[in-house]
């Protein structure tokens, strides 16, 4: 049997994990290509960004961070649902827990059902799911912009929505004093992005132009390194630009030609394969962002939901 084994199911070997003090009390944790997570001092309390998977995750980072700062955590800020980002807030003990609107419609609507996706698809990122007490609410969400003001001289942290986008409730955190984003998964930095549950038209267009007009000069992106300076900045949302313009391009073609799905994914394997194949997870996101992309072109609005059923039926078509 040659078969691909299930997603990134057999993807086994621990990553490097990398702590950077982006500024004074700035810090970002980057994983080689795994989820990415930040945290930021106010005068006497924290903002943390992104949860990780599981509690278990999450403390380990956790204690990390401890090395620098024993200030408590205020707020716990979430990119977006995903599982992998939202369900280790527990290790976290914020008093208040941050996302957009969209978020929390999502975690109602099929929370659930990505929680067992993620999970089957990326057992390594979920350290002890036991430890996962259910899943995570969000206490206060925003539809446009909320700004957090971290005391002292220190500015604050805006938190915005730039438009549907990786999900249809994505967020960014823009310290304007030191022009530091995090931009969840809407900008990947060297890491394929995933789009299964994504928006591709306007995110390829007005919403990464509105994360681009913030004008950052450093930026962490869902997943893969830091990027510094502001031409480095630009090459990254550029390249997430990229993968997604070819991908509409390419599956767009076969779609109005009356092909099928399994020529799309081909058409689009192809064209991506030569810039972005060694990237991390590449071919663990392309049977779902895909099949994705083909219901958008097909007129249907909102992601179908992943269910672990649903998603072994898509990678047998696609990837075996
Ligand atoms: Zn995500």
């Amino acid at each position: 049997m040659t078969e691909k084994p299930f997603a990134s199911s057999a993807d086994l070997a621990d990553r490097q994990q990398t702590l950077e003090v982006l500024a004074d009390g700035v810090y970002a944790l980057t994983a080689e290509g795994d989820p990415n997570v930040g945290a930021i001092e106010g005068e006497d309390f924290l903002v943390c960004f992104e949860a990780l998977a599981t509690p278990v995750a999450a403390r380990a980072w956790l204690e990390r961070l401890r090395e620098h700062t024993d200030k408590p955590v205020r707020h716990l800020v979430l990119s977006h649902y995903h599982a992998v980002r939202t369900l280790g807030a527990s290790a976290f003990g914020a008093d208040v827990i941050v996302a957009h609107d969209g978020t929390r419609k999502l975690i109602t609507e099929r929370g659930r059902q990505d929680w067992a996706s993620e999970l089957a698809r990326m057992p390594r990122l979920f350290r002890e799911p036991a430890s996962i007490p259910g899943l995570t609410w969000p206490d206060v969400t925003f539809s446009d912009r909320l700004t957090i003001d971290l005391g002292g001289d220190r500015g604050e942290l805006v938190l915005a929505h730039c438009g549907r986008g990786h999900t249809e409730g994505d967020l960014v955190a823009w310290l304007p004093r030191h022009r530091i984003m995090f931009a969840g998964d809407l900008v990947e930095s060297r890491a394929a992005l995933y789009t299964g549950d994504a928006f591709h038209r306007p995110w390829a267009t007005t919403t990464l132009d509105r994360v681009a007009a913030f004008g950052a000069e450093t930026l962490v992106g869902g997943r893969g390194a830091v990027t510094r300076g502001r031409e480095a900045v630009e090459a990254a949302i550029g390249q997430t630009r990229d993968f997604l313009t070819t991908m509409l391009d390419r599956v767009g073609r076969v779609h109005a030609a009356g092909g099928t799905l399994k020529e799309a994914f081909a058409a689009a394997h192809a064209a991506l394969e030569p810039r972005y194949g060694r990237w991390p997870i590449f071919e663990h996101c392309m049977p779902f962002n895909v099949s994705r992309l083909w219901d958008e072109l097909s007129g249907v609005d909102r992601p179908v939901i992943w269910t672990a059923e649903r998603d072994r039926e898509v990678w047998n078509a696609l990837q075996s």
